[in-house]
Protein backbone atom coordinates (compact mmCIF):
# COMPACT_ATOMS: atom_id res chain seq x y z
CA UNK A 1 0.00 0.00 0.00
CA UNK A 2 2.92 2.40 -0.68
CA UNK A 3 1.71 4.99 -2.53
CA UNK A 4 4.92 5.53 -4.16
CA UNK A 5 5.51 2.41 -5.75
CA UNK A 6 1.96 2.21 -6.83
CA UNK A 7 2.59 5.65 -8.93
CA UNK A 8 5.81 3.88 -10.12
CA UNK A 9 3.78 1.08 -11.00
CA UNK A 10 1.70 3.37 -13.05
CA UNK A 11 4.48 5.05 -14.80
CA UNK A 12 5.89 1.68 -16.02
CA UNK A 13 2.50 0.48 -17.39
CA UNK A 14 2.47 3.89 -19.56
CA UNK A 15 5.72 3.53 -20.69
CA UNK A 16 4.89 0.23 -22.66
CA UNK A 17 2.52 2.63 -25.06
CA UNK A 18 5.30 5.27 -24.92
CA UNK A 19 8.18 5.80 -28.07
CA UNK A 20 10.20 7.62 -25.28
CA UNK A 21 14.20 7.23 -24.57
CA UNK A 22 15.08 5.44 -21.58
CA UNK A 23 16.75 8.12 -19.70
CA UNK A 24 13.24 9.82 -19.52
CA UNK A 25 11.77 6.55 -17.44
CA UNK A 26 14.80 7.24 -15.66
CA UNK A 27 14.50 10.77 -14.72
CA UNK A 28 10.69 10.14 -13.50
CA UNK A 29 11.62 7.69 -11.07
CA UNK A 30 12.62 10.74 -8.87
CA UNK A 31 11.80 13.82 -7.89
CA UNK A 32 13.91 16.63 -8.93
CA UNK A 33 13.77 17.56 -5.03
CA UNK A 34 12.79 16.47 -1.75
CA UNK A 35 12.88 18.93 1.28
CA UNK A 36 12.47 17.35 5.13
CA UNK A 37 12.01 20.18 7.65
CA UNK A 38 11.69 20.67 11.56
CA UNK A 39 9.27 23.16 12.78
CA UNK A 40 8.75 24.05 16.16
CA UNK A 41 6.16 25.09 17.08
CA UNK A 42 5.22 27.23 20.51
CA UNK A 43 1.92 25.44 21.96
CA UNK A 44 -0.62 27.51 24.09
CA UNK A 45 0.67 25.75 27.60
CA UNK A 46 4.02 27.16 26.93
CA UNK A 47 5.70 24.21 25.55
CA UNK A 48 7.48 23.46 22.12
CA UNK A 49 6.71 20.52 19.87
CA UNK A 50 8.47 19.47 16.71
CA UNK A 51 6.40 18.55 13.41
CA UNK A 52 7.75 17.21 10.34
CA UNK A 53 7.21 19.06 7.28
CA UNK A 54 7.79 17.85 3.50
CA UNK A 55 8.12 19.45 -0.07
CA UNK A 56 8.35 17.14 -3.29
CA UNK A 57 9.31 18.69 -6.30
CA UNK A 58 8.73 16.28 -9.00
CA UNK A 59 9.49 17.95 -12.16
CA UNK A 60 8.85 21.26 -13.63
CA UNK A 61 9.43 20.55 -17.53
CA UNK A 62 6.74 22.15 -18.31
CA UNK A 63 6.36 25.34 -15.61
CA UNK A 64 6.90 25.96 -11.86
CA UNK A 65 6.14 22.98 -9.03
CA UNK A 66 2.58 23.16 -8.55
CA UNK A 67 0.96 21.19 -5.43
CA UNK A 68 -0.84 21.37 -2.19
CA UNK A 69 0.31 20.96 1.34
CA UNK A 70 -1.52 18.81 3.05
CA UNK A 71 -2.01 18.43 7.34
CA UNK A 72 -2.23 14.80 8.16
CA UNK A 73 -1.28 12.56 11.18
CA UNK A 74 -0.68 9.71 8.29
CA UNK A 75 1.86 11.94 5.97
CA UNK A 76 4.51 10.30 4.71
CA UNK A 77 7.69 10.26 2.76
CA UNK A 78 6.53 8.54 0.03
CA UNK A 79 2.87 9.61 0.00
CA UNK A 80 4.51 12.93 -0.85
CA UNK A 81 6.36 12.13 -2.87
CA UNK A 82 3.95 10.07 -4.63
CA UNK A 83 1.09 13.10 -4.97
CA UNK A 84 4.29 15.19 -6.07
CA UNK A 85 4.49 12.66 -9.22
CA UNK A 86 0.64 12.78 -9.85
CA UNK A 87 0.36 16.75 -10.15
CA UNK A 88 3.15 16.67 -12.52
CA UNK A 89 1.13 14.06 -14.79
CA UNK A 90 -1.98 15.92 -13.73
CA UNK A 91 -0.95 19.40 -14.84
CA UNK A 92 0.37 17.49 -18.49
CA UNK A 93 -2.45 15.54 -18.79
CA UNK A 94 -4.65 18.98 -18.78
CA UNK A 95 -2.43 20.91 -20.19
CA UNK A 96 -1.02 23.57 -18.14
CA UNK A 97 2.23 25.33 -18.13
CA UNK A 98 2.66 23.87 -14.55
CA UNK A 99 4.79 21.89 -13.02
CA UNK A 100 4.63 18.69 -9.99
CA UNK A 101 5.11 19.29 -6.68
CA UNK A 102 3.01 18.45 -3.22
CA UNK A 103 4.03 19.52 0.58
CA UNK A 104 2.73 17.69 3.78
CA UNK A 105 3.27 17.60 7.47
CA UNK A 106 2.77 15.43 9.78
CA UNK A 107 -0.26 16.77 12.41
CA UNK A 108 -3.53 16.27 13.51
CA UNK A 109 -4.85 19.73 12.77
CA UNK A 110 -8.26 18.73 14.75
CA UNK A 111 -6.13 18.87 18.16
CA UNK A 112 -4.22 22.26 17.63
CA UNK A 113 -6.20 25.63 18.48
CA UNK A 114 -6.18 28.36 15.58
CA UNK A 115 -3.11 30.62 17.08
CA UNK A 116 -0.95 26.88 17.44
CA UNK A 117 -2.29 26.32 13.53
CA UNK A 118 -1.26 29.63 12.21
CA UNK A 119 2.58 29.57 14.16
CA UNK A 120 2.51 25.79 12.44
CA UNK A 121 1.77 27.36 9.12
CA UNK A 122 4.30 29.83 9.55
CA UNK A 123 6.71 27.83 10.75
CA UNK A 124 6.15 25.56 7.45
CA UNK A 125 7.12 28.92 5.34
CA UNK A 126 9.91 30.09 7.71
CA UNK A 127 11.86 26.69 6.75
CA UNK A 128 10.48 26.45 3.19
CA UNK A 129 10.93 29.76 1.75
CA UNK A 130 14.22 29.64 0.05
CA UNK A 131 12.22 26.98 -2.59
CA UNK A 132 8.96 28.58 -3.12
CA UNK A 133 8.07 31.52 -5.11
CA UNK A 134 5.55 32.57 -8.22
CA UNK A 135 9.01 31.69 -10.35
CA UNK A 136 9.58 28.61 -8.59
CA UNK A 137 7.04 26.82 -6.66
CA UNK A 138 3.23 27.44 -5.52
CA UNK A 139 1.91 25.35 -2.83
CA UNK A 140 -1.84 25.54 -2.37
CA UNK A 141 -4.18 23.45 0.04
CA UNK A 142 -5.03 20.13 0.12
CA UNK A 143 -6.62 18.11 2.99
CA UNK A 144 -7.22 19.61 6.30
CA UNK A 145 -5.35 23.01 4.64
CA UNK A 146 -7.68 25.80 3.89
CA UNK A 147 -7.63 29.44 2.82
CA UNK A 148 -6.62 30.85 6.00
CA UNK A 149 -4.06 28.92 6.13
CA UNK A 150 -2.45 29.71 2.78
CA UNK A 151 -3.49 33.31 3.41
CA UNK A 152 -0.93 33.29 7.07
CA UNK A 153 1.80 31.58 4.76
CA UNK A 154 1.61 34.12 2.06
CA UNK A 155 2.27 36.48 4.98
CA UNK A 156 4.70 34.86 6.04
CA UNK A 157 7.05 34.83 2.75
CA UNK A 158 6.22 38.33 2.26
CA UNK A 159 7.49 39.31 5.68
CA UNK A 160 10.79 37.34 5.11
CA UNK A 161 11.15 38.27 1.36
CA UNK A 162 10.27 41.42 2.08
CA UNK A 163 8.09 41.76 -1.36
CA UNK A 164 4.84 41.46 -2.38
CA UNK A 165 4.18 37.97 -4.09
CA UNK A 166 0.33 36.77 -4.01
CA UNK A 167 1.00 34.61 -6.71
CA UNK A 168 4.04 32.56 -4.10
CA UNK A 169 0.62 30.71 -2.94
CA UNK A 170 -3.04 29.89 -4.43
CA UNK A 171 -6.41 28.91 -2.85
CA UNK A 172 -6.03 32.32 -0.95
CA UNK A 173 -9.11 33.52 0.52
CA UNK A 174 -10.63 35.75 -2.69
CA UNK A 175 -10.19 39.25 -0.68
CA UNK A 176 -6.46 38.27 -0.38
CA UNK A 177 -5.87 37.49 -3.89
CA UNK A 178 -7.61 34.20 -4.44
CA UNK A 179 -9.69 33.07 -7.42
CA UNK A 180 -13.58 32.94 -7.69
CA UNK A 181 -14.68 29.82 -8.46
CA UNK A 182 -11.79 28.28 -6.73
CA UNK A 183 -13.78 26.46 -3.79
CA UNK A 184 -15.66 24.69 -6.32
CA UNK A 185 -13.07 24.14 -9.19
CA UNK A 186 -12.04 20.72 -8.50
CA UNK A 187 -15.44 19.58 -8.64
CA UNK A 188 -16.63 21.63 -11.04
CA UNK A 189 -14.13 19.38 -13.03
CA UNK A 190 -15.16 15.89 -11.81
CA UNK A 191 -18.33 17.02 -13.01
CA UNK A 192 -17.81 18.05 -16.51
CA UNK A 193 -15.88 14.87 -16.63
CA UNK A 194 -18.56 12.78 -15.01
CA UNK A 195 -20.92 14.59 -17.65
CA UNK A 196 -18.61 13.61 -20.39
CA UNK A 197 -18.31 9.57 -19.96
CA UNK A 198 -21.87 9.91 -19.25
CA UNK A 199 -22.58 11.13 -23.01
CA UNK A 200 -20.20 8.38 -24.27
CA UNK A 201 -22.25 5.89 -22.20
CA UNK A 202 -25.68 6.92 -23.00
CA UNK A 203 -26.60 7.47 -18.98
CA UNK A 204 -29.32 10.09 -18.35
CA UNK A 205 -28.73 12.11 -15.34
CA UNK A 206 -31.98 11.48 -13.22
CA UNK A 207 -31.73 7.50 -13.80
CA UNK A 208 -27.79 7.71 -12.74
CA UNK A 209 -27.72 7.30 -9.04
CA UNK A 210 -24.40 8.31 -7.50
CA UNK A 211 -22.27 7.25 -4.26
CA UNK A 212 -19.80 9.82 -2.59
CA UNK A 213 -16.91 8.79 -0.30
CA UNK A 214 -15.85 12.16 1.32
CA UNK A 215 -18.10 15.15 2.46
CA UNK A 216 -15.01 17.46 2.47
CA UNK A 217 -14.19 20.40 -0.12
CA UNK A 218 -14.16 18.35 -3.23
CA UNK A 219 -17.05 15.77 -2.21
CA UNK A 220 -19.68 18.32 -0.89
CA UNK A 221 -19.56 20.67 -4.19
CA UNK A 222 -19.86 17.42 -5.94
CA UNK A 223 -22.74 16.36 -4.81
CA UNK A 224 -24.25 19.61 -5.00
CA UNK A 225 -22.83 20.02 -8.44
CA UNK A 226 -24.00 16.51 -9.42
CA UNK A 227 -27.67 16.82 -7.93
CA UNK A 228 -28.21 20.24 -9.54
CA UNK A 229 -27.44 18.24 -12.84
CA UNK A 230 -30.26 16.26 -11.86
CA UNK A 231 -28.08 12.98 -10.69
CA UNK A 232 -29.55 10.96 -7.94
CA UNK A 233 -27.15 11.04 -5.27
CA UNK A 234 -28.10 8.63 -3.03
CA UNK A 235 -25.58 8.22 -0.40
CA UNK A 236 -22.41 10.37 1.11
CA UNK A 237 -19.79 9.46 4.01
CA UNK A 238 -17.73 11.38 6.26
CA UNK A 239 -14.81 10.12 8.31
CA UNK A 240 -17.42 9.97 10.95
CA UNK A 241 -19.81 7.57 9.03
CA UNK A 242 -22.00 7.22 5.94
CA UNK A 243 -25.56 7.27 4.89
CA UNK A 244 -27.82 6.28 2.08
CA UNK A 245 -31.57 7.74 1.52
CA UNK A 246 -33.92 5.39 3.16
CA UNK A 247 -35.75 2.75 0.91
CA UNK A 248 -38.58 5.32 0.45
CA UNK A 249 -36.91 7.52 -0.82
CA UNK A 250 -35.12 4.78 -3.08
CA UNK A 251 -38.21 3.59 -4.82
CA UNK A 252 -39.17 6.77 -5.38
CA UNK A 253 -36.10 7.41 -7.31
CA UNK A 254 -35.31 10.94 -4.92
CA UNK A 255 -31.38 11.49 -3.96
CA UNK A 256 -30.37 13.60 -0.86
CA UNK A 257 -31.33 16.89 -0.31
CA UNK A 258 -27.92 18.08 -0.48
CA UNK A 259 -28.31 21.73 0.56
CA UNK A 260 -30.38 20.28 4.12
CA UNK A 261 -27.51 17.76 4.04
CA UNK A 262 -24.44 20.42 4.04
CA UNK A 263 -26.76 22.61 6.78
CA UNK A 264 -27.03 19.48 9.02
CA UNK A 265 -23.27 18.79 8.29
CA UNK A 266 -22.39 22.43 9.79
CA UNK A 267 -24.19 22.18 12.74
CA UNK A 268 -23.50 18.84 13.89
CA UNK A 269 -19.98 18.18 12.22
CA UNK A 270 -20.91 14.59 10.21
CA UNK A 271 -23.26 12.95 8.08
CA UNK A 272 -24.37 10.49 10.28
CA UNK A 273 -27.43 11.24 11.82
CA UNK A 274 -29.28 13.25 8.51
CA UNK A 275 -33.11 12.65 8.81
CA UNK A 276 -34.68 9.98 6.23
CA UNK A 277 -31.74 8.71 5.74
CA UNK A 278 -29.99 4.90 6.38
CA UNK A 279 -26.56 4.70 8.36
CA UNK A 280 -24.10 2.30 6.93
CA UNK A 281 -20.73 1.80 7.13
CA UNK A 282 -17.78 3.59 5.49
CA UNK A 283 -16.96 0.26 4.07
CA UNK A 284 -20.50 -0.34 2.47
CA UNK A 285 -20.75 2.63 0.61
CA UNK A 286 -18.25 1.60 -1.46
CA UNK A 287 -19.58 -1.11 -2.47
CA UNK A 288 -23.38 0.45 -2.47
CA UNK A 289 -25.44 -0.75 -6.05
CA UNK A 290 -25.07 2.64 -7.56
CA UNK A 291 -23.91 4.22 -11.56
CA UNK A 292 -21.59 6.02 -10.14
CA UNK A 293 -18.59 5.78 -7.19
CA UNK A 294 -17.22 9.33 -6.44
CA UNK A 295 -14.07 8.21 -4.07
CA UNK A 296 -13.83 12.06 -2.69
CA UNK A 297 -11.59 11.27 0.53
CA UNK A 298 -8.49 9.56 1.24
CA UNK A 299 -6.08 7.64 -0.77
CA UNK A 300 -6.03 3.50 -1.36
CA UNK A 301 -9.66 2.67 -0.42
CA UNK A 302 -10.26 0.55 -3.78
CA UNK A 303 -7.99 -2.43 -2.97
CA UNK A 304 -7.37 -5.89 -4.47
CA UNK A 305 -9.81 -7.02 -0.90
CA UNK A 306 -12.86 -4.41 -2.12
CA UNK A 307 -12.47 -4.12 -6.07
CA UNK A 308 -14.57 -7.16 -6.92
CA UNK A 309 -17.50 -6.09 -4.72
CA UNK A 310 -17.64 -2.70 -6.52
CA UNK A 311 -21.00 -2.79 -8.10
CA UNK A 312 -20.70 0.94 -9.77
CA UNK A 313 -19.95 1.07 -13.41
CA UNK A 314 -18.03 4.09 -13.38
CA UNK A 315 -15.47 5.23 -10.76
CA UNK A 316 -14.75 9.22 -11.07
CA UNK A 317 -11.59 9.42 -8.77
CA UNK A 318 -12.09 12.59 -6.87
CA UNK A 319 -9.74 12.00 -4.41
CA UNK A 320 -5.25 11.29 -5.29
CA UNK A 321 -4.90 8.16 -5.43
CA UNK A 322 -8.16 6.41 -4.42
CA UNK A 323 -7.31 2.93 -6.60
CA UNK A 324 -4.63 0.70 -6.16
CA UNK A 325 -2.95 -0.88 -9.22
CA UNK A 326 -4.49 -4.58 -8.21
CA UNK A 327 -7.97 -3.01 -7.91
CA UNK A 328 -7.50 -1.28 -10.74
CA UNK A 329 -7.23 -4.38 -12.89
CA UNK A 330 -9.66 -5.37 -11.08
CA UNK A 331 -11.74 -3.11 -11.88
CA UNK A 332 -10.90 -3.36 -15.83
CA UNK A 333 -11.75 -7.11 -15.97
CA UNK A 334 -14.81 -6.33 -14.55
CA UNK A 335 -15.85 -3.82 -17.24
CA UNK A 336 -15.96 -0.82 -14.78
CA UNK A 337 -14.36 2.70 -15.91
CA UNK A 338 -12.35 4.35 -14.11
CA UNK A 339 -12.13 8.12 -14.61
CA UNK A 340 -8.84 8.39 -12.72
CA UNK A 341 -7.65 11.37 -10.28
CA UNK A 342 -5.25 13.18 -12.71
CA UNK A 343 -7.76 14.36 -14.89
CA UNK A 344 -11.30 13.92 -13.06
CA UNK A 345 -9.94 16.46 -9.97
CA UNK A 346 -7.82 18.62 -11.77
CA UNK A 347 -10.30 21.30 -12.55
CA UNK A 348 -8.57 22.04 -8.84
CA UNK A 349 -5.29 22.64 -9.92
CA UNK A 350 -5.94 24.25 -12.86
CA UNK A 351 -8.41 27.35 -11.49
CA UNK A 352 -4.83 27.51 -8.82
CA UNK A 353 -3.01 28.04 -12.17
CA UNK A 354 -5.52 30.69 -13.20
CA UNK A 355 -5.42 32.38 -9.60
CA UNK A 356 -1.35 32.40 -10.24
CA UNK A 357 -1.91 33.56 -13.67
CA UNK A 358 -4.65 36.34 -12.54
CA UNK A 359 -1.68 37.11 -9.39
CA UNK A 360 1.28 37.16 -12.06
CA UNK A 361 -0.43 39.48 -14.18
CA UNK A 362 -2.35 41.77 -11.53
CA UNK A 363 -5.56 41.13 -13.01
CA UNK A 364 -8.85 39.86 -11.02
CA UNK A 365 -11.14 37.49 -13.38
CA UNK A 366 -15.25 36.95 -12.41
CA UNK A 367 -16.63 33.32 -11.68
CA UNK A 368 -18.23 32.84 -15.47
CA UNK A 369 -14.81 34.12 -16.43
CA UNK A 370 -13.00 31.27 -14.47
CA UNK A 371 -15.86 28.46 -14.94
CA UNK A 372 -15.65 29.46 -19.38
CA UNK A 373 -12.20 29.05 -19.14
CA UNK A 374 -11.98 25.79 -16.83
CA UNK A 375 -14.56 23.95 -19.39
CA UNK A 376 -12.79 23.21 -22.56
CA UNK A 377 -9.69 22.40 -20.59
CA UNK A 378 -11.50 19.81 -19.18
CA UNK A 379 -13.18 18.68 -22.11
CA UNK A 380 -10.10 19.16 -24.01
CA UNK A 381 -8.08 16.43 -21.74
CA UNK A 382 -10.88 13.98 -21.66
CA UNK A 383 -11.67 13.65 -24.97
CA UNK A 384 -7.90 13.55 -25.79
CA UNK A 385 -7.73 10.51 -22.87
CA UNK A 386 -10.71 8.98 -24.08
CA UNK A 387 -9.34 8.73 -27.84
CA UNK A 388 -5.96 7.53 -26.23
CA UNK A 389 -7.76 4.82 -24.66
CA UNK A 390 -9.71 3.49 -27.82
CA UNK A 391 -6.52 3.84 -30.03
CA UNK A 392 -4.28 1.67 -27.53
CA UNK A 393 -7.53 -0.04 -25.83
CA UNK A 394 -6.10 0.87 -22.63
CA UNK A 395 -7.64 2.27 -19.28
CA UNK A 396 -8.50 5.68 -18.66
CA UNK A 397 -5.45 6.51 -16.36
CA UNK A 398 -3.02 4.55 -18.58
CA UNK A 399 -3.83 6.52 -21.22
CA UNK A 400 -3.90 10.03 -18.71
CA UNK A 401 -0.33 9.34 -18.30
CA UNK A 402 0.44 8.41 -22.17
CA UNK A 403 -0.20 11.58 -22.68
CA UNK A 404 1.16 13.94 -20.02
CA UNK A 405 4.44 11.87 -20.11
CA UNK A 406 4.46 12.19 -24.05
CA UNK A 407 4.41 16.43 -22.85
CA UNK A 408 7.11 16.39 -20.09
CA UNK A 409 9.60 14.30 -22.11
CA UNK A 410 9.35 16.70 -25.10
CA UNK A 411 10.34 19.25 -22.88
CA UNK A 412 12.79 17.34 -20.52
CA UNK A 413 16.16 19.47 -20.18
CA UNK A 414 18.55 16.95 -19.85
CA UNK A 415 21.42 18.14 -17.36
CA UNK A 416 25.22 19.47 -18.86
P1 LIG B 1 -11.22 17.83 2.98
O1 LIG B 1 -10.34 17.78 4.15
O2 LIG B 1 -12.00 19.06 2.72
O3 LIG B 1 -12.26 16.62 3.03
C1 LIG B 1 -11.90 15.29 3.25
C2 LIG B 1 -13.18 14.55 3.57
O4 LIG B 1 -12.92 13.15 3.65
C3 LIG B 1 -13.80 14.94 4.91
O5 LIG B 1 -15.21 15.02 4.75
C4 LIG B 1 -13.46 13.75 5.82
O6 LIG B 1 -14.40 13.60 6.86
C5 LIG B 1 -13.56 12.63 4.81
N1 LIG B 1 -12.92 11.38 5.21
C6 LIG B 1 -11.72 11.19 5.81
N2 LIG B 1 -11.53 9.87 6.03
C7 LIG B 1 -12.62 9.23 5.56
C8 LIG B 1 -13.03 7.88 5.50
N3 LIG B 1 -12.26 6.92 5.96
N4 LIG B 1 -14.25 7.59 4.95
C9 LIG B 1 -15.04 8.57 4.47
N5 LIG B 1 -14.70 9.86 4.50
C10 LIG B 1 -13.51 10.19 5.03
O7 LIG B 1 -10.29 17.44 1.73
P2 LIG B 1 -10.57 17.72 0.20
O8 LIG B 1 -9.87 18.97 -0.17
O9 LIG B 1 -12.02 17.55 -0.10
O10 LIG B 1 -9.73 16.52 -0.45
C11 LIG B 1 -10.29 15.20 -0.58
C12 LIG B 1 -9.48 14.45 -1.61
O11 LIG B 1 -9.54 15.16 -2.84
C13 LIG B 1 -8.00 14.28 -1.29
O12 LIG B 1 -7.54 13.06 -1.81
C14 LIG B 1 -7.35 15.42 -2.03
O13 LIG B 1 -6.00 15.17 -2.32
C15 LIG B 1 -8.22 15.43 -3.27
N6 LIG B 1 -8.18 16.68 -4.00
C16 LIG B 1 -8.67 17.84 -3.46
C17 LIG B 1 -8.59 19.00 -4.20
C18 LIG B 1 -9.18 20.28 -3.68
O14 LIG B 1 -9.19 21.26 -4.44
N7 LIG B 1 -9.70 20.33 -2.49
C19 LIG B 1 -7.99 19.01 -5.45
C20 LIG B 1 -7.52 17.82 -5.98
C21 LIG B 1 -7.62 16.66 -5.23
Amino acid sequence: MNPFFNAMEQLDKAMGYLDVPKHVHEILKSPDRFVEVAIPVQMDDGTVDIFIGYRSQYNNALGVYKGGIRYHWNVTVDEVKALSFWMMIKTATVNIPMGGGKGGVIVNPKELSEGELERLSRGYMKKMWPVLGSDKDVPAPDVYTTPQIMAWMRDEYEKITGKEDPGVITGKPVDQGGSEGRGAATAQGGAYCTRELAKKMGLTPKETTVAIQGFGNAGSHMARLLSEMGYLVVAVSDSRGAITVNSDQRSMSKGIDIAALSEHKKSTGAVAGFENAEEITNEEILELDVDILVPAALENVITAENASKIKAKVVVELANGPTTPEADEILKEAGVIVVPDVLANAGGVTVSYFEWDQNVKEEKWTEEEVLAKLEPIMVTAFDEVWATKEEHKIDMRTAAFVKAVERVAEKLVIGY
